[in-house]
């Protein structure tokens, strides 16, 4: 089995359903996959007010102006697995940008 880089979008998808993925996080751990959180936000969710992530989790904020694919392997997370509720802010897609 390879070792995986899985992206998890935080808005609208972690914070969709916390407990969830929190038990995918611990499981892909466990198989020795690195899960990697890529948020088009330009800073990390403040964890004070907002749900909480595994403290072992590496933040890749991309701002709005920016591709995830490149921001997270420019950060050293090469992703195998995207995990979001808006693909269209991965990379350049024909299917989901409009413009
Ligand atoms: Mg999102």
């Amino acid at each position: 089995m390879t070792a995986l880089n899985i992206s998890l979008d935080y808005d609208h998808t972690f914070t969709a359903d916390p407990a969830l993925w929190r038990e995918f996080i611990s499981s892909a751990q466990r198989r020795g996959h690195t899960v990697v959180c890529v948020t088009g936000r330009r800073e990390p969710p403040d964890f004070t007010r907002e749900p909480r992530m595994p403290d072992s989790i590496p933040f890749v904020c991309v701002g709005p102006d920016g591709l995830k694919r490149d921001a997270a392997a420019k950060a050293g997370y090469p992703i195998n697995i995207w995990i979001d509720d808006m693909p269209g802010v991965i990379e350049p897609c024909r299917i989901l940008n409009f413009d």
